[in-house]
């Protein structure tokens, strides 16, 4: 019994992100250490950092993002141990997404992938109830596709004086979210009159508003494992 006890504790420290103290979500883990925390908090801590926060190595000089990666393993074990944590991660997502009027995309709800629902322009803006958009969701789409499934951790930045920065320009969201979703969202909190007001770019090049962001992150971001960096500023002709 008392064995059972001390082993459980044991594993929870393993499970657990030193920066946050909950369980790990989106397990990330640091390649020259080791050493795993949430993707949220340790992208947050390296915006300041360049050393791991538990053995506090230098990850790299300059680029500590380019040196952590995504640990699926980690998470499925985190998962596993946990009852309930996985569905609780996945109501939050779809409670981050409706709070802010938008459709929630595919992975946040734990199935397939589909970029076609977030390209019906007549769904824009849009909340639908959870059963009516699932079943449209799923019809002839392939389910369980694994590279479907990781998140894609975002940096937006404000790249125009005529704009505003977000007050929390780091986001995660579904591969499968488009530029519009993008476009919406900060639309939304800079309180514009229309998303069409605005250019996303990444490498400074404008992004198609239809692109997904898993096709933005394989086609234009050279830094597999690390956030992908989007400036926003107004739409050219609005300069
Ligand atoms: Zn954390
Ligand atoms: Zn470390």
């Amino acid at each position: 019994m008392l064995t059972r006890k001390i082993k459980l504790w044991d594993i929870n420290a393993h499970i657990t992100c030193r920066l946050c103290g909950g369980y790990l979500i989106d397990a990330t883990t640091v390649t020259e250490c080791l050493h795993t925390f949430c993707r949220s908090c340790l992208v947050k801590y390296l915006e300041e950092n360049n050393t791991c926060p538990t053995c506090r190595i230098v990850i790299h000089q300059s680029h500590p993002l380019q040196y952590i990666g995504h640990d699926r393993t980690m998470q499925d074990i985190v998962y596993k141990l946990v009852p309930g944590l996985q569905e609780a991660e996945a109501r939050n997502q779809r409670e981050f997404y409706r709070k802010l009027g938008l459709e929630v995309p595919g992975d946040a709800k734990g199935e397939a992938c589909s970029a076609k629902q977030h390209l019906d322009p007549h769904r824009d803006g849009e909340t639908k109830a959870d059963d009516s958009s699932n079943k449209e969701h799923l019809q002839g789409q392939p389910r369980g596709d694994p590279r479907c499934t990781s998140p894609v951790s975002i940096c937006l930045e404000c790249n125009s004086s005529k704009l505003r920065g977000l007050k929390r320009k780091w986001i995660r969201c579904s591969a499968q979210a488009t530029v519009l979703h993008l476009k919406k969202f900060i639309a939304k909190k800079l309180n514009l009159s229309s998303f069409n007001e605005l250019d996303i770019l990444c490498n400074e090049e404008i992004l198609g508003k239809d692109h997904t962001l898993k096709f933005v992150v394989v086609t234009r971001w050279r830094f597999k494992k690390a956030p992908l960096l989007l400036h926003y500023r107004p739409k050219m002709d609005l300069l």
